[in-house]
């Protein structure tokens, strides 16, 4: 047998991060882990640096680098500690690699996610964000490398299933009439409209069947995830936002349909376990175990399905604006969010006011096209700032 592939796991002491290394630690004869990063939590990145023996560990910064090499060195393990931005980009494009999982969250994964790009690696992306940012530039980065791009969220995992191999012919060649992504419609589908003014981090971050990071679980209920799901598929997958239907389904064992012009309805189906979209990347073509339970059919009983409400999920209604005027207003509508979704784990707005500072900072900034990596970031910065502002005249 050929010698284990090489991955870089980005932002491996978070949700998918330990999801991954979870299934890599099943197959030892197929994977070995090259280098982990973390950004908090650093005796959790030193804990799985013992377990997975890197070659290297990347945190934020030179501090806790040195505190990190001494507790290496002291445990006996050959791991070298790389620090920031330019540590995470080094890993991700490092020769030696085969495939980099994508799972810092929010902008910050950008960089280093190009970086692997760039470097022609197989990419495992899960942090949406980094596509929604800087989406054309990132396909043209992907088409020019070579890079083989596999998603790692549950819904474009599923939608990768459900298409054709040769589906980069375009969806009409293909026979594919629309993309169906589905949503649970998170914690707070079925809430009094007149409590939501009221609800708390925690209640947003109680998802019913998926248990995520802080930030995509606020997301999820505000169903801005499913908003930067809806622009992250048609990078993926080449289609026009009218293309893809959000389709509420409450129990979340369908991941997501396909629906192609002989009426023919493809889904992918499963436990709602990160394992299973991540062992599909890692070994496709091929499968491997991930140590999901088979899904028990007569125990989920029913599939419901409704049409979103965009009165109660005005955030799913902004990214769909954002996402049909494309250039920097998908950039913006991330960094807005990322934004308010911070004051909002920090209790410094209401769940409300996610929706009311996102719209403000588009309608703001007027949208302009994003030639370059700079660009990209010139609009994030300015969404932030706009978004800071509006904090500072609600005296928050
Ligand atoms: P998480 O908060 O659990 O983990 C985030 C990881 O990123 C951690 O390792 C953290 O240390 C690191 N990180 C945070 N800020 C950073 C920064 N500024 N610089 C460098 N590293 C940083 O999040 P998660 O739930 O694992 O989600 C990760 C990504 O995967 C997100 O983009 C999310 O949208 C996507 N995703 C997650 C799930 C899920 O089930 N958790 C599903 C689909 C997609
Ligand atoms: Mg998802």
């Amino acid at each position: 047998m050929s010698r284990p592939q090489q991955i870089t796991v980005l932002g491996a002491t978070g949700s998918i991060g330990l999801s991954t290394l979870d299934v890599i630690a099943r197959h030892p004869e197929r994977y070995q882990v090259f280098a982990l990063s973390g950004f908090t939590r650093l005796s959790e990145l030193l804990a799985l640096c013992i377990r997975h023996v890197p070659q290297f560990a990347v945190v934020p910064e030179v501090a806790a680098a040195r505190g990190l090499q001494d507790d290496l060195r002291a445990a006996g393990l050959p791991t070298r500690v790389l620090v920031g931005e330019e540590g995470l980009c080094q890993v991700a494009s490092a020769p030696e690699v085969d495939a980099v999982m994508a799972a810092i969250v929010g902008a910050a994964g950008l960089r280093p996610t190009l970086a692997a790009v760039e470097a022609g690696k197989k990419i495992l992306l899960a942090n949406k964000e980094a596509l929604v940012m800087s989406g054309a530039l990132f396909m043209q980065a992907v088409h020019k490398s070579g890079s083989v791009l596999l998603p790692i969220d549950s819904e474009h995992n599923a939608i990768f299933q459900c298409m054709p191999q040769d589906f980069a012919r375009g969806l009409s060649a293909v026979g594919v009439r629309r993309i169906l992504l589905t949503a649970s419609g998170g914690p707070f589908r079925q809430t009094p409209m007149s409590e939501l003014a009221h609800v708390s981090p925690d209640q947003a971050c109680a998802h019913p069947n998926w248990s995520m990071g802080r930030k995509i679980s606020v997301d999820s209920a505000s169903m801005m995830n499913k908003g930067l799901e809806l622009i992250e598929a048609c990078w993926l997958f080449d289609a026009k936002p009218a293309q893809v239907e959000v389709v509420i389904h409450p129990q979340s064992v369908i991941h997501s349909l396909v629906d192609y012009v002989d009426g023919s309805v493809l889904a992918q189906l499963g436990n709602p376990d990160m394992r299973t979209p991540i062992a599909n990347a890692l070994a496709w073509p091929e499968r491997i175990d991930s140590g999901v339970a088979p899904l028990d059919l007569f125990a989920v009983a029913r599939l419901d399905f409704e049409a979103p409400d965009e009165e109660r999920f005005p955030c799913l209604r902004l990214a769909r604006q954002a996402a049909e005027a494309g250039n920097s207003a998908p950039a913006m509508l991330n960094a807005a969010n990322e934004v308010a979704v911070a004051a909002f784990l920090d209790a410094r707005v209401g769940y409300l006011e996610i929706a009311s500072i996102i719209e403000d900072v588009l309608n703001l900034e007027p949208v302009v096209a994003l030639e370059d990596l700079d660009a990209v970031f010139t609009a994030d910065a300015k969404a932030r700032i706009l978004a800071e502002q509006w904090l500072s005249r609600h005296g928050r």
